[in-house]
């Protein structure tokens, strides 16, 4: 767990603060809920349905957990500019950021797929991702006052596949989520950041039902050498590692959670 800032903006909550984009469901969710039970205070970040969001801040506060609701479009660079000045403001400086908000549009083959579609997807997985690292970098950043931290990006094991016939374009955005978490975490390595991926497989989540096949990870599930999708629950036990002082000397690497594919 990391310490407070000593200089500069202190915090004004005796908890490490952690950010969580596109947390109001799947894989945000679950992390959230056991980040906050490991002593977080996390800010849940939604686009649109507040009404989970808010229901998850009551499931961790009916706990005895610490967590607040910021409403903030990823793919739009000036909400999330605001977003970051709120947390500073209201809480303090940021130790934790999780880069989960992600999205896939309709199954379809990559030539049926045009310039808009590859726009918005790439607005929210890779620039929404490295827009908000820069500014959570201003937060944890000891040459701004902050006293490192740690960053996880949630890319997917699509950015080694490639997801043929139905998202070339979301694989792709997945591929630069990669390589900007390897260049990232060694720029910012010798300030006390880390920065680390995970992988997803096939999880089950409602992201798929987004795509248009609710029931793809079932349909798949024959190809995963475990013989089934994966739940939120377990991709979020490995971003909870990678964000604890347990990863300390981890960074620029990748946790592939994926039933063995
Ligand atoms: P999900 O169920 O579709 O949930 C997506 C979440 O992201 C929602 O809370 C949504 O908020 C939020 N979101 C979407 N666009 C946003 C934006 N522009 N600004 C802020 N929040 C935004 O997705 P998931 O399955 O949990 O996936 C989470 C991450 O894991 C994504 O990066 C995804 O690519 C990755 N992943 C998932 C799988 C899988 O099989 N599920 C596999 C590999 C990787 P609202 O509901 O409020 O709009």
């Amino acid at each position: 767990m990391y310490r407070t800032a000593k200089k500069g903006v202190e915090n004004k909550m005796t908890q490490p603060i952690l950010l969580i984009t596109g947390s109001s469901r799947g894989i945000g969710t679950a992390t959230a809920f056991k980040a906050a039970q490991k002593g977080w205070h996390v800010v849940i970040n939604y686009k649109s349905n507040e009404t989970a969001a808010l229901t998850l801040q009551q499931r961790i506060e009916e706990f005895g957990g610490k967590a607040d609701c910021i409403q903030a479009d990823i793919s739009d660079p000036e909400a999330i500019t605001t977003l970051f000045e709120k947390i500073k403001t209201k809480f303090g400086l940021l130790s934790g950021l999780v880069n989960n908000a992600g999205i896939l549009e309709q199954q379809m083959p990559f030539t049926e797929s045009d310039l808009d579609r590859w726009h918005r997807v790439f607005n929210t997985n890779v620039i929404g991702t490295m827009l908000c690292s820069k500014e959570a970098y201003k937060h944890m950043s000891p040459k701004h006052g902050g006293n490192g931290g740690a960053i996880v990006n949630v890319s997917s094991l699509a950015s080694i596949t490639g997801s043929p016939f139905e998202y070339v374009d979301y694989a792709t955005s997945k591929g630069a989520v990669d390589t900007f978490t390897k260049g990232f975490a060694k720029e910012v390595a010798s300030e006390n950041i880390r920065v680390n991926a995970v992988r997803p497989g096939f999880i089950e989540t409602d992201m798929h039902a987004t795509g248009g096949e609710p029931e793809r990870v079932k349909r798949l599930a024959p190809s995963i050498p475990m013989q089934r999708g994966g739940t939120a629950d377990e991709v979020a036990n490995a971003i909870i590692w990678l964000l604890s002082e347990e990863a300390s000397y981890t960074s620029g690497t990748f946790i592939d959670v994926a039933g063995g594919r």
